[in-house]
């Protein structure tokens, strides 16, 4: 198969207008003949469902919260990118373009890139008009923070709530066309498989969780906007219910897998505490701009961190990277957290910790500002450790966060099925091999406000595609086939609950493909991933019955994706013999113990292609060309 990316020619700056242009349109009186189908209504998904509704199609939005309110954009604290300049600080839209190319190790497709930063100025300006209310500067003007990977302030937030209050206004417009009739909305439900009719995405089956009805929907185009699958880990900053089975259902079917190794663990969540944890939790990157983060010089020190004097401390990524500091981008800080609790300076009971201190800042700005900043996080830290950290400095360290990954899309964000679009955390986005703080809501947004409405028009005005009947014999298959996983789960009768094999499986991922990996460890994963999967069939236990509210049967589903998609990211990982971003593959290092990218042989997105049960997947390769970042060893000293 040949990959397309369809980026049109000539100078990036005028692609997309130019690519706008030539799209073709429908007419407002024929949108309403169109059925599209949109799963997922977090910030993706429900800025997708309202526009699409707001342009007359007929839109049936999915999602598997009671209220699209609850999808897990919500939880984003720190901030969303904007070129917008406010600072007059040096920032432009090629900055922005620049630093993400930049940030994400040169493994991200240019043309994608710059319109992603084109975009981003328009996203603050539809939010503000939709009510978000954006933290303000004195004057009234919109207030800035700096991310990691920039030096200029681009960050746009909301005080430690933005998702919160970005998808607020997203929920807002989806209800307001919910109200108009433009968009039909479907809680609780559950994708379980992607209808496949002629080659082109016809339609989904789903499974209702209140009562376990197996349901199909068809529509003249169906798009994912289903989140990332960073739950792979067991163990993340994720919600629990993330997962990756819409997509994964979508990649048997047919769609290519992106970069599935590309997952990025974020410098500063809570340390885990105990065997039994579930969840891990997220201190923003925004904290970063006023706290320090060090560790004690003497390896194995217990003092509490007021009785170790200055210079006993060190602050290693001021030491290390004196132009960025402590805002690195996250898999540089990351590697370095775990590179000095490896070396035996690490904090806390386990010594998987870092000290991220806020003593400077309070001294500085007084405690005031900083909680006016941050005050709702320090509020959670407390919370959850029961330390003050106004007091105490917070002890943190890096865990699963985000997906890069995901199902590979053109520029117009399309799958390589036909009618399969692929927005949001879902798809293999614009982020390269690592991304930068504050730009997953504003792809998020790109895609569902300003780039789906358009790309999707063009695809039905030429796909033109007939109608497909509810019992057409693709849509029979998927739903015996999502019926049979059910039954298949509910009938197993073992004696180990999902969660004890989803934590082995975590566990396994997180050692041998997480923050560092390794050809020996990979083979490994791949030698016990098979085995306990095995095992997962034939002895795990799922109680309670289908036609019912059951959590222990979506999560067995969902693990069992997780399965297959641990092998699929362990198989690219071992096939990509560089490091890159945060791919970091111990054997390919600067002296310096930086990610050493081989740009002769892996410059290039790695699509993985379902080949069938027990077949290995078929690998294809979209090759990254730069005309206007040149590749370079990333640089943030
Ligand atoms: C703690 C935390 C803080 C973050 N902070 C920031 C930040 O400050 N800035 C930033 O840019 N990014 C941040 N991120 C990342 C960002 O929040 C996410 O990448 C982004 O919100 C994902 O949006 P989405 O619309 O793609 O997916 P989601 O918001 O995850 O929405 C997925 C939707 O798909 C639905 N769905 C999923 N599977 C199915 C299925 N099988 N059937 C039916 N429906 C399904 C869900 O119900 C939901 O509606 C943060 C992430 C975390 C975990």
């Amino acid at each position: 198969m040949e990959l397309r990316s369809n980026v049109p020619s000539g100078p990036i700056e005028q692609s997309w207008d130019k690519h706008k242009f030539e799209l073709k349109l429908i007419n407002p009186a024929n949108k309403r003949k169109y059925n599209i189908i949109v799963v997922g209504s977090g910030l993706a998904g429900g800025a997708a469902a309202a526009s699409l509704g707001e342009l007359g199609y007929n839109v049936q939005c999915f999602c598997y919260q009671d209220s699209p309110r609850r999808a897990h954009s919500i939880a984003a604290q720190g901030g969303i990118n904007a070129a917008k300049n406010y600072h007059n600080d040096g920032d432009s839209v090629f900055r922005l373009f620049y630093d993400t190319v930049k940030g994400g190790d040169f493994r991200a497709r240019e043309g994608n890139v710059y319109r992603l930063a084109q975009v981003s100025v328009n996203i603050i300006d539809q939010c503000v008009a939709q009510g978000v209310p954006f933290a303000r500067e004195y004057g009234g003007l919109l207030d800035n923070r700096s991310f990691g990977g920039a030096q200029v302030s681009r960050t746009f937030y909301a005080r430690g709530q933005t998702g919160q209050q970005l998808l607020l206004g997203a929920y807002q417009a989806l209800e307001r066309q919910i109200g108009h009739g433009t968009v039909k909305m479907y809680p609780r439900m559950d994708m379980l498989d992607l209808i496949v009719v002629d080659g082109q995405a016809r339609g989904i089956v789903t499974r209702s969780l209140y009562d376990g009805k197996i349901e199909v929907h068809v529509g003249d185009a169906v798009v994912l906007a289903t989140g990332g699958y960073g739950n792979v880990f067991y163990l993340s900053t994720n919600a629990k219910g993330c997962n990756a089975t819409a997509i994964w259902r979508a990649y048997r079917r047919g769609a290519l897998f992106a970069n599935p190794c590309f997952t990025q663990i974020h410098p500063t969540c809570i340390p885990v505490a105990g065997e039994y944890q579930s969840k891990l939790t997220l201190m923003s990157e925004s904290l970063r701009n006023d706290g320090r983060i060090w560790v004690p010089k003497k390896p194995g020190d217990k003092r509490p961190p007021a009785s170790i004097p200055e210079n006993e401390r060190d602050y290693y990524l001021e030491r290390r990277y004196p132009s960025f500091g402590n805002l690195v981008p996250r898999d540089i800080a990351s590697r370095a957290a775990k590179a000095e609790c490896d070396a035996g300076h690490g904090v806390g009971e386990s010594g998987l910790g870092v000290y991220l201190d806020f003593t400077d800042a309070i001294q500085r700005l007084g405690k005031h500002k900083i909680a006016e900043r941050y005050g709702n996080l320090f509020e959670m830290y407390e919370r959850i450790t029961g330390e003050d950290p106004y007091k105490v400095p917070m002890r943190i360290y890096p865990a699963s966060h985000y997906t890069m990954g995901g199902l590979w899309v053109d520029y117009n964000l399309m799958s390589t099925i036909p009618g399969l679009f692929v927005l949001g955390e879902a798809n293999f986005s614009d982020h390269g091999a690592n991304r930068l703080g504050a730009s997953a809501l504003m792809q998020g947004l790109a895609d569902g406000y300003f780039i789906i409405p358009y790309t999707i028009g063009n695809y039905l005005a030429t796909a033109k595609p007939a109608k497909v009947a509810a019992d057409a014999p693709a849509a029979k298959e998927a739903v015996a086939n999502a019926a049979a996983i059910t039954k298949k789960l509910l009938n197993g009768n073992g004696k180990r609950t999902v969660d004890s094999f989803h934590r082995e499986l975590g566990k396994i991922v997180w050692d041998y493909c997480g923050m560092a990996r390794n050809e020996a460890g990979l083979k490994k994963a791949l030698s016990l991933i098979p085995p306990l999967r095995e095992e997962f069939w034939k002895n795990v236990r799922v109680l309670g019955a289908n036609e019912e509210f059951n959590q222990s049967l979506e999560k067995a589903g969902r693990v069992a994706d997780f399965f297959e998609l641990a092998e699929l990211m362990c198989l690219d990982a071992l096939d990509r013999k560089e490091s890159c971003g945060g791919h970091f593959r111990e054997e390919y290092q600067t002296p310096e113990g930086e990610a050493l990218r081989d740009d002769t042989n892996y410059s290039y997105v790695a699509a993985w292609g379902y080949q069938g049960q027990g077949r290995a997947p078929a690998l294809t390769k979209e090759s990254l060309t730069f005309n206007y970042v040149k590749p370079s060893q990333r640089s943030y000293k």
